[in-house]
């Protein structure tokens, strides 16, 4: 699947929020949107960002949810279509599937200080759901699921420091880690509310649905 290798603090200063793609240092005085607060390129400084058709809005909503997630177009596209044929309202289920990702639910459990690395982790198969080795970034945790740090990889150093960081973002109230034994608890699925960040999904809806 393609993935964007590229700065990624250029993303955020496209969106002109922090998507918080980079660990430790979004958090800092060194954050690229902070420093430079004005979109990326060669006039991005000298250009003011103009007001938005509702094409551009709804198509800058849903980037910036890609982004924050790291996903594909393809693959961000069939969880809009799951989340259509489910119960209740679109926009937010598909918050929801984007949230139950096990490379985002280890992500905001503190094993990783970033997606793109809860997402490497995952892959080199550093984490048990229920006991079991899952290696797969989108697999979807449930209520109840235990997500733990397999024996052989509780010496990682990457994850160790990512724990002792993650007090400063904090864990969202559906998850509960213990961090003495490298144990995450998904204690419910997670509800609107549990989003922080300003995503306005019905503008991705409205895109998908034209
Ligand atoms: Fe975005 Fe983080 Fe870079 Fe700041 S440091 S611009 S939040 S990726």
């Amino acid at each position: 699947m393609a993935r964007y290798i590229g700065p990624v603090c250029r993303l955020c200063r496209r969106e002109d929020m922090k998507l918080f793609l980079k660990g430790d240092r979004c958090y800092t005085e060194k954050c690229g949107q902070e420093r430079r607060a004005y979109a990326p390129g060669q006039h991005g400084q000298n250009s003011r960002r103009r007001k938005a058709s509702d094409y551009g809005e709804q198509l800058r909503e849903k980037q910036k949810v890609k982004r924050i997630y790291g996903i594909a177009e393809r693959q961000f596209r069939g969880y809009y279509f799951r989340a259509n044929r489910m119960k209740g309202v679109t926009g937010e289920n598909l918050l929801m599937l984007l949230e139950r990702r096990l490379d985002n639910v280890v992500y905001r459990l503190g094993f990783a200080s970033d997606h793109a690395e809860a997402r490497q982790l995952v892959r080199h198969g550093h984490f048990s759901v229920n006991g079991s080795r899952v290696d797969i970034p989108s697999y979807l945790v449930k209520s109840n699921d235990e997500v733990l740090v397999r024996e052989s990889s509780k010496k990682v150093k990457r994850i160790g420091e990512s724990l002792t960081a993650v007090d400063r973002r904090g864990v969202p109230q559906w998850l509960e880690v213990d961090k003495e034994n490298f144990r995450g608890k998904v204690k419910s699925l997670p509800a609107r509310e549990d989003f922080t960040m300003p995503i306005r999904e019905q503008l991705i809806v409205e895109l998908y649905s034209k």
